[in-house]
């Protein structure tokens, strides 16, 4: 199993899309925020879209990859509701115009702890919320991909809609007791669980 981290020159916030892939060349994307012609460099077949959240960062090119790979995407069900919400998904900001426009039928939710299995790869939710009320984490064996709830030296913002320090300090706690080696964040840079003990006991003690 391979892991790369994708960010795309049209999506200015800088975000980090993932592609997990296999030796068959199967993968599944963690967020959509890069742009099809990025993706498709990889020359890889997208089995599955998996959300960290519903931000349009992480969305965005969601209309353009499905077109494409018609896959499934998978979202919790606590922000699934906000993929059509321009408050919520903050796209009224960043682009009026933005709307989810393929099958809706393609977009499967799910509730923490459930274990997804997409070809080779087996993919376990953790709901995080407090960034956004449905924030999401997934695990792949030793690998965390963690969105906005948990950055390399920072956390998410949590003065959003849906957001929640009292939600956002919980996840930090269920996070630091998760057992994994390396983090995939949703921007910046790639770290490591033994580099979030100080992070996560740092931003823990600013939250109020
Ligand atoms: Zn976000």
């Amino acid at each position: 199993m391979k892991i790369e981290k994708i960010t795309s020159v049209k999506n200015r916030l800088g975000t980090n899309s993932y592609l997990i892939f296999n030796e068959e060349k199967n993968a599944i994307l963690i967020d959509a925020g890069v742009d099809l012609d990025t993706v498709k460099n990889y020359n890889l077949n997208i089995k599955a879209i998996f959300l960290t959240h519903c931000h349009f960062d992480h969305i965005m090119f969601l209309n353009q990859l499905e077109e494409f790979y018609s896959c499934p995407i998978y979202i919790s069900e606590i922000d699934y509701k906000g993929m059509f919400d321009k408050e919520i998904n903050l796209s009224k900001f960043f682009h009026r115009d933005f709307s989810i426009n393929f099958d809706k039928s393609l977009i499967m939710t799910f509730k923490n702890g459930e274990i997804i299995h997409i070809d080779s790869f087996k993919i376990i939710t953790i709901l995080t919320p407090g960034h956004t009320s449905g924030s999401a984490c997934f695990l792949v064996d030793n690998n965390l991909f963690s969105g906005d709830t948990l950055f390399a030296d920072n956390i998410g913002r949590t003065d959003f809609p849906t957001s929640s320090v009292e939600q956002q300090k919980s996840s930090l706690l269920k996070l630091d007791s998760l057992n994994y080696k390396i983090l995939y964040p949703g921007h910046s840079e790639i770290s490591t669980k033994e580099k979030q003990k100080y992070n996560i006991n740092f931003w823990f003690n600013l939250l109020n």
